[in-house]
């Protein structure tokens, strides 16, 4: 029966054999070869190792345990004076290493490959920017009026310290206004936050509201809702009832000029 190699199969862990010799290989594992099928065991589980390191540690951690091994390798593979080239023995622990070697190499392929965790994380960093969006929903206004749809088309520039400020053309229930709007924005690491906004009219604050908020699509957007809304251009603050939802898209990051 002929084997297969160990770099064979380490390719074929990776999917990186080409589809005929992968059928041959397959052919070679139904047999029964226990010998390959041990190799390719191995060889999977580094890749799995691999993976799921990436998740919970950094990828200096595989790597240290896989040089430490390599060096390990190294010494005990003792140079003979009696003889020019490694004996078959000292070969094949020279194989060893060079296997691990590959192994170190295929865990920082699957590492690369694999989706970083940070990426998946939000900062207020990793949010800045301008962004344009719009808002759309209802507002309830005291009897007889009752519901409103409102509306807003507007754009925003947040900083890294959570410093929002934009301006927005906005309709209630069809009569049309521009609006300043600042808010002062906290984040979670998990991509949730809030926001406490202050609406402004010719200089003047009219409104202020907070909103949820949820940036996804790799803090390229925003969700939101508005949880609550005060008027606070009449004698005194008024709260009213809202269904508000916000969708925002970044425009460019602050470094872009724009
Ligand atoms: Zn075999």
């Amino acid at each position: 029966m002929t084997h297969f190699t160990t770099e064979e199969w380490i390719d074929f862990a990776n999917g990186l054999v080409a589809i005929r010799k992968r059928k041959e290989m397959d052919r070679h594992l139904e047999e029964g070869c226990s010998r390959c099928k041990k190799a390719l065991s191995l060889w999977q589980k580094v890749r799995q190792t691999a993976k799921s390191a990436a998740d919970y540690e950094p990828p200096e951690h595989v790597v240290r345990i896989a040089k430490a091994g390599f060096m390990g390798a190294q010494v005990e593979q003792k140079p003979s004076r009696m003889h020019r080239y490694p004996s078959g023995g000292q070969f094949m622990k020279y194989k060893n290493a060079l296997n691990l070697f590959a192994g170190i190499l295929l865990a920082a392929v699957a590492l690369s490959a694999a989706p970083s965790v940070h990426a998946q994380q939000c900062s207020l960093a990793g949010v800045a920017g301008k962004w344009g969006y719009t808002y759309t929903g209802t507002i309830i206004l005291p009897s007889p009026t009752g519901a409103v749809p409102v509306a807003a088309v507007g754009r925003f520039t947040l900083d890294a310290d959570g410093n929002l400020s934009g301006t927005q053309t906005r309709s209630n229930g069809g009569a049309s206004a521009q609006e300043t709007i600042t808010a002062k924005v906290t984040m979670n690491a998990d991509c949730t936050g809030s926001g406490n906004f202050n609406v402004y009219q010719s200089g003047l604050l009219v409104r202020s509201a907070v909103l949820a908020l949820v940036f996804d699509d790799d803090s390229r957007e925003l969700r939101a809702i508005f949880e609550s809304l005060t008027l606070v251009n009449g004698p005194s603050p008024q709260s009213l009832p809202v269904v508000i939802t916000v969708n925002a898209k970044k425009i460019s990051g602050l470094e872009e000029s724009n």
